[in-house]
């Protein structure tokens, strides 16, 4: 079996000429990490992932010093295996204050650095079988609907909004995953609205609130947008509210509740669907560990009757 030669991580980072704007953020730079993996047999793996901003140091850091060095001469495969190695890591320089509770920022930064390296393993394994990742994995679809990700509150409001959706519409785009939560909720309402009346009835509109909302603002626009065919309604409830929360908005709403993409491991996921607060979780796996992670919360959210995975 081959064994690992080498892993390097590589930070990207591409300064915006434009800012745009969700609910709860604002990106001036687009950055991402691009791994490279080398076997002794001179199989090379490459892939990119991430997106993090101000931490993207912190994670090169880890992953080059902290996790390439323990793989390295180990075989390749089972994968699993090696993510278990890096998960184990100990002596990172995080200084650990033992306040638990403010350890989120450490073990995101784990999680990352673990993620961009296990893509990298992944794509490594599937060149060196000759094989597309999607048909290792037993994958049966050619093809998949796709949306855009849009609505960034720009200027130019609905006639902005109407230019941006017939771009979708040139480019065979299924729908759109429109930004909410920025404005007042009776506004997010008229630009659901506004695209529900303006574009074709198949059009996908689906909206992502980025943990904007109070229960109360989350609940008004899900009534607000009830007869609108919302196909599901992202991160409605603000980061503290996201157990108790979505699970009451779960029982007031037929809307699908999706959430996910900002858990950085199987147990938060798990947690997720066993207490009822989601219909669909949308990992991100550059963010939750990587691939191999996210095919354990795969498997487990397809046991689950009230919960899927948008793979
Ligand atoms: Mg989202």
């Amino acid at each position: 079996m081959d064994r690992i030669r080498s892993i390097r991580v590589i930070p990207l980072i591409r300064k915006l000429e434009q800012v745009f704007e969700g609910s709860t953020y604002r990106i001036v730079s687009r950055n991402t990490l691009f791994v490279r993996v080398e076997t002794e047999q001179g199989v090379k793996g490459e892939a990119f992932g991430g997106d993090e901003d101000i931490y993207q140091e912190k994670v090169v850091r880890v992953a080059n010093e902290f996790l390439a060095p323990r793989l390295i001469g180990e075989e390749l495969q089972p994968v699993e295996k090696l993510w278990e190695k890096m998960f184990s890591t100990q002596g990172l320089p995080f200084h650990n204050r033992s306040i638990h509770t403010l350890d989120m920022v450490n073990h995101a930064i784990l999680m990352q650095a673990i993620a961009i390296i296990d893509v990298g393993l992944w794509d490594t394994l599937g060149k060196s079988c000759g094989k597309p990742l999607a048909e290792f994995w037993g994958g049966s679809r050619n093809s998949v609907p796709v949306v855009g990700i849009g609505g960034y509150y720009r200027p130019g409001g609905e006639l902005e909004l109407r230019q941006e959706i017939d771009r979708h519409l040139e480019l065979g785009l299924a729908g759109i995953k429109l930004k909410v939560g920025r404005c007042t909720v009776k506004e997010d309402i008229r630009r659901v609205e506004f695209i529900r009346k303006n574009f074709p009835k198949d059009f996908v509109i689906a909206c992502d609130a980025n943990q904007a909302w109070t229960f109360g603002q989350a609940s008004q626009f899900a009534r607000g947008v009830k007869d609108l065919g919302v196909e599901w309604l992202e991160e409605p409830l603000r980061w503290f509210d996201q157990m108790e929360g979505m699970k009451r908005l779960r029982q007031v709403t037929n809307i699908p509740i999706v959430a996910g993409q900002g858990e950085i491991s199987s147990w938060g996921c798990r947690d997720l669907i066993l207490n009822g607060c989601v219909d669909i979780l949308n990992v991100d796996a550059t963010i939750a560990g990587g691939i191999t992670e996210w095919r354990k919360i795969a498997s487990f959210a397809h046991l689950i009757p009230f919960a899927g995975c948008d793979s």
